[in-house]
């Protein structure tokens, strides 16, 4: 159970995925550390130590801008996350193990392996395209944080107070 939704001095949660959340005992450490604000507490949840009593924080962000611990960079899980697990040539969803990266440009034809020229297929649609060049169902960008974001399949919100400091497509998401 993940207790407290940590973000970071720019107001987006301080990692994606997994989600940047921590324990009540991770949260209350950093309290008496002094180094986070508190934004929302479990109005009904408190917790006592022989001698303080303490409402466990729901938010808290970092006072200094932490560089983000979330790796947006150029990767085959990455890459499967940007295009939903959906092979790019069937429109199908597929289990990690079943897809592959395939080069829109065929690497024979000076196609590079970047963002914008690799896309999710599945092995079969793969192997049917071999060298040729077929249009992705959608073309293939560098994602930035906020799309990788909403892509992982995985999030999961504990708590509904964080919501509001979700992006808004997840809270889309979620209706
Ligand atoms: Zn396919």
């Amino acid at each position: 159970m993940r207790d407290t939704l940590l973000l970071n001095a720019d107001g987006n949660p301080l990692s994606a995925a997994p989600l940047s959340t921590l324990t009540w005992q991770e949260s209350i450490k950093l309290i008496w550390l002094d180094r986070i604000n508190v934004l929302e507490w479990h109005e009904d949840w408190q917790v006592h130590s022989p001698t303080i009593t303490m409402t466990v924080p729901s938010v808290m962000m970092v006072r200094e801008f932490v560089k983000r611990r979330t790796n947006t960079s150029f990767s085959r899980s990455n890459v499967y996350c940007r295009d939903n697990y959906i092979c790019q040539y069937c429109k199908q969803m597929f289990s990690y193990k079943e897809l592959t990266l395939d080069h829109v440009i065929p690497k024979s034809k000076g196609g590079k392996t970047e963002w914008t020229n690799i896309v999710t297929a599945c092995k079969k649609c793969n192997n049917q395209k071999g060298n040729s060049i077929i249009k992705p169902y959608k073309p293939p960008h560098k994602p930035d944080f906020h799309q990788l974001y909403k892509s992982k399949n995985h999030v999961h919100i504990e708590h509904p107070v964080w919501y509001k400091y979700i992006n808004a497509e997840l809270e889309e998401k979620r209706a």
